[in-house]
């Protein structure tokens, strides 16, 4: 039995030899062969290099080293493409996920025999009030929204076995939103409770901006929802277009004199329409990029160079 651990690591030099000697103690408590699959993600910092060391000392250690930075999401679909083992572990580089717990997903995993152990955040040390609440609500948002049902307060932080890796090398979609893939996936999921730390050293990888454009991803890959809101949206300022023109006609049969003044509801009525107008359009845009970067079909990443596979 191979037990594959997937690690992405974008300027992570102040934990990456932490983030090693801990998984390796881990991996020598569960007596099982075992491959560290770093991908560097177009680490502009000593990352690589220091990730070489540990290659050139250890087997163990295999590097997929990315051509420029590709993103999170990007460096996990990699390293699930090209381990070897019969089981994966996702985690991440920082030790926020704690490399124990691992032991207790082999142990449910065993168990309960299943296919996905999903590790559930019971806390979160260290993070900020905005990333727990903004968390919180899009994890539950997106339920509301989608046609399939995730769990809530689960990261990509996971063990997925050989079943799982290959339906998952199927999957040929572009911006992809792994949590999300893998529940759709069915199969035996079952949760590990766990308390999320705080990170070893360093910052967040994950800034706002990344954090968006990955919550729209989410969301646009697992819910048309957004694009019936807009269509309905449309509909009710149709209605209320169409009731505000009989009433303005009612009046000016009825009190002529009324039509002197009207420069504000005017002004308001164009900002609301043109502003359900621009918003509609925005999201199918949303959609529409989605298909173009399927359309153009280029390669969710790119490997510079393989290590130690
Ligand atoms: N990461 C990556 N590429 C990126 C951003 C992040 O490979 O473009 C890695 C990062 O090194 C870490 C993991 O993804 O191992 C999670 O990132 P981070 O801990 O910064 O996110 P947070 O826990 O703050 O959400
Ligand atoms: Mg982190």
């Amino acid at each position: 039995m191979l037990l594959s651990v997937i690690i992405p690591c974008y300027n992570e030099e102040l934990v990456v030899q932490e983030t090693y000697k801990r998984l390796s103690e881990v991996m020598g408590r569960t007596g099982m062969d075992y491959e560290l699959v770093f991908i560097n993600d177009g680490s502009q910092d000593q990352t690589f290099p220091m990730l070489c060391r540990l290659a050139q000392e250890d087997r163990a250690v295999k590097i997929l080293n990315f051509s420029r930075n590709f993103g999170h999401q990007c460096a996990v679909t990699a390293g699930i493409n090209n381990c070897n083992g019969d089981l994966a572990v996702i985690i991440d580089a920082d030790l926020q996920d704690p490399p124990e717990v691992i032991l207790d997903m082999l142990d449910i995993q065993k168990r309960e025999n299943a296919n996905v152990v999903y590790g559930v955040r019971k806390k979160r040390e260290g993070e900020s009030k905005f990333k727990l609440i903004t968390a919180k609500y899009f994890y539950r948002t997106l339920n509301k929204l989608s046609d399939v049902q995730f769990p809530v307060d689960t990261g990509d932080f996971r063990l997925i076995d050989r079943k799982i890796i290959e339906e998952f090398n199927r999957l040929h979609e572009k911006n992809k939103y792994i949590r999300g893939l893998i529940s759709w996936m069915g199969y035996k999921q079952v949760p590990c409770y766990y308390e999320r730390k705080e990170r070893f050293a360093g910052e967040t990888k994950y800034p706002l901006k990344k954090m968006l454009k990955f919550a729209s991803t989410g969301l646009l890959s697992f819910s048309k929802k957004p694009l019936k809101i807009a269509l309905w949206t449309g509909l009710v300022s149709v209605l209320i277009g169409l009731i505000y023109a009989l009433t303005i006609l009612i009046l000016k049969i009825v009190h002529p004199a009324f039509f002197v003044t009207g420069w504000t509801s005017i002004v308001f009525i164009v900002i609301f329409f043109g502003g359900i107008q621009l918003l509609t359009i925005g999201i199918l845009g949303e959609y529409i990029g989605n298909l173009f970067d399927e359309a153009k079909d280029r390669p969710e990443y790119i490997i510079n160079n393989k290590i130690n596979f």
